[in-house]
């Protein structure tokens, strides 16, 4: 193309691409999805432009928020057009090649692993899946703010961006031509298309038309001396049309033939009739966008529970579960969250800088799926959609950011959440009951449900890091927090266990709940810090990961029980009788000498190694221990912050 300007693909865009194109992967039908969620996401950006700035929609046909798809069999193509905000030149440079997303490597480590295609929507890159099935493809795009551009690739490496003054103008938005591979040739077909937006784009929010040609044969009488001869006629709708008015004029079609059968009837002979077979094209809506959140839980099925979260995610996972509900009162509000099956490869990646994953809607507008604040971050792996009548329409994001009743509906998704989890942190495991019905099931199955991983452990594997920092940072929800925690302890080394199953295993007499970090399983179970706790017969809890003690610093008691940490000095083991209080004190006495010598020997006043030496009766085998003062950081502590500094 002349004044084109060439430019190569950055690089890891580059391997993605190539990875893509080559990929022998067998489900390529995500291409469609992918396409048809950049146009709805133009679409959802120009709506909101023009809250702000009612004139950035334009008039006419560019203010039909849609997406229309067409098949063109001779050139082995598909037209994928939307009427959003479009891209300009530097936008079509950017965004389609030059720019790599942080999903990029990712998702190309994800796919060397063996990883599943289908994700590639999760990782920001889902655009380039259209190489699944294409092996050229033009962007024609049309933004406010520039003029008309084309992009085209052929994936080898490099990309063409040049002004577009051969193509029709858009007015505004992108087209999209794809030109499939020949291993792609079955998307060539409107039924397969039909099928793919039926399945995977059913909760698009604007309406999707397909551009569907049908046969239709008819009876026409052959007048005298006509030539025997196939009038198929290739009748065009004008592609403006849209289903409802193309049925009109198959309607107007019709009664031309009722008033040329009334002007036969009027002869006396039978007509010689003939069958003709005509190509009706017609756009036909496949969506009916209906927002499944608006209505009351018990007009949804579980299957479109299950297909909405599969649309929201770009996944084809199953939620782990979901909670539907309305707020009323001042603030109002209708939400459906889901809690994904598994954790998204960036959950705790620039964890302080990442917004809720939840899409904001108000009044069905889509506001944006990156809004701060919504719900804390440690929440963010929660997917799902709220949509408040109570907000205002026609502000700014940053406005909307401050509004008041931000607040409300933060706090009221917060419990709700909760909520949720807390519910299947209290369901019985999935299969039992089943088994139980059957019987004396043989032992292997029995085995089998009992190895069978529970909802809510599947839940701490992906999330349980979410609720440990929940109990950092949320205090107000502290208590219902802690209720949520899972971890290992000297009685339950196999099997998850909570606060509350601990407090009531716990001795007549004991005070305190115990627990000791360490870096590993096996350092903690070894430790002598639990010599003299576990010949008493306490439970200890056992903590592993990083940010376990960051965690107990927060949370000081539970069910007024207090926490004590194993590895510190004083470590209270319940009340002591009167003798034996009076039997320590004078061994301390006795060991004096030894523990003042000791005490020199480090240097503890000018080498500053240690602070003090104790006699202590809290070791049963080993000699002597070396513990951490009661406030300052535990030993396990040290050794998180220095790995931390480095
Ligand atoms: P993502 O949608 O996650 O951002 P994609 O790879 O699907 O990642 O798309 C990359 C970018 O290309 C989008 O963020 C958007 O800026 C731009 N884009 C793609 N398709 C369109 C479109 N139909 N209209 C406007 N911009 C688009
Ligand atoms: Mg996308």
């Amino acid at each position: 193309r002349s004044g084109s300007q060439k430019f190569t693909f950055q690089a890891e865009v580059n391997r993605l691409m190539d990875i893509i194109i080559n990929s022998l992967y067998s489900n390529k039908d995500i291409f469609l999805r992918e396409l048809i969620s950049n146009a709805s996401d133009a679409l959802d950006k120009i709506r909101f432009l023009a809250l702000t700035d009612a004139s950035a929609l334009g008039d006419g046909d560019d203010a039909e928020l849609e997406i229309r798809i067409s098949l063109d069999k001779e050139k082995n193509m598909i037209s994928l057009r939307d009427r959003g905000v479009g891209m300009t030149k530097e936008h079509l440079v950017q965004h389609l090649g030059t720019i790599a997303k942080s999903g990029t490597s990712a998702f190309i480590e994800q796919m060397q692993k063996g990883g599943d295609v289908n994700l590639i929507g999760q990782f920001g890159v889902g655009f380039y899946s259209v190489y699944l099935v294409a092996d050229f493809v033009e962007v024609i795009s049309k933004h406010n703010d520039d003029k008309q551009h084309i992009w085209e690739s052929k994936a080898d490496g490099s990309f063409a961006v040049s002004e577009d003054t051969e193509n029709e103008p858009l007015g505004r938005g992108t087209q999209i031509n794809i030109y499939l591979k020949d291993d792609a040739a079955e998307y060539a077909d409107q039924d397969k298309l039909k099928e793919l937006v039926t399945k995977y784009s059913e909760f698009i929010n604007f309406p999707i038309f397909l551009n569907t040609t049908s046969e239709v044969s008819e009876e026409v009488e052959i007048e005298d001396g006509e030539e025997e001869e196939d009038a198929e006629g290739d009748s065009e709708d004008d592609s403006e049309d849209d289903a409802e008015d193309s049925e009109e004029e198959s309607e107007e079609e019709e009664s031309e033939e009722e008033e040329s059968e009334e002007e036969d009837s009027e002869e006396e002979d039978k007509p010689k009739t003939k069958t003709v077979t005509k190509t009706v094209a017609e756009w036909k809506l496949l969506n009916d966008n209906k927002a499944i959140w608006l209505k009351t839980p018990s007009e949804v099925t579980e299957e479109e529970y299950m297909k909405f979260y599969k649309a929201v995610s770009k996944t084809e996972e199953e939620p782990l579960t979901y909670s539907h509900f309305k707020a009323e009162g001042d603030v109002e509000f209708k939400a459906i969250l889901y809690i994904p099956p598994t954790a998204p490869y960036d959950l705790f990646d620039n964890y302080y800088a990442k917004a809720a994953a939840l899409k904001l809607y108000v009044r069905r507008v889509f506001i944006s799926d990156e809004f701060d604040d919504l719900v804390p971050k440690y929440l963010s792996f929660l997917k799902g959609i709220v949509d408040s009548d109570t907000l205002p329409l026609n502000v700014s994001r940053e406005m909307l950011q401050q509004h008041s009743s931000l607040k409300t509906i933060k706090k009221k998704l917060v419990r709700k959440a909760l909520d949720m989890i807390r519910k299947i942190a209290e369901e019985k495991p999935e299969d039992d009951e089943e088994e139980k019905k059957e019987g004396e099931a043989d032992e292997a199955e029995e085995k089998k449900s009992e190895d069978k991983e529970t909802k809510y452990e599947k839940f701490w594997k992906a999330f349980g890091k979410a609720i440990k920092l929940g109990i950092i940072e949320d205090a107000s929800n502290r208590t219902r927090l802690a209720k949520l925690l899972r971890f290992y302890t000297s009685q339950s080394e196999d099997k998850l266990t909570s606060l509350e199953e601990y407090v009531s295993r716990m001795k007549e007499g004991q005070t305190h709940i115990y627990y000791l970090a360490g870096a590993s399983m096996d350092d903690v179970k070894g430790s002598p810090f639990l010599e003299k706790l576990l010949k008493e017969g306490f439970e200890v809890i056992y903590f592993t990961d990083p940010i376990d003690e960051y965690t107990m610093q927060n949370l000081t008691e539970f069910d007024d029980k207090r926490f004590a940490n194993a590895s510190k000095e004083d470590l209270s083991m319940g009340e002591k009788g009167k003798k034996q209080q009076e039997r320590e004190k004078a061994i301390k006495d006795e060991f004096k000498p030894l523990t003042k010598w000791w005490k020199s020997a480090l240097g503890a006043n000018n080498a500053g190694n240690i602070d003090s030496v104790k006699v202590s009766t809290r070791l049963s085998t080993s000699p002597c221990i070396v513990v951490t003062s009661k406030y300052g950081w535990s030993a396990n502590m040290e050794r998180i912050m220095k790995a931390q500094a480095l």
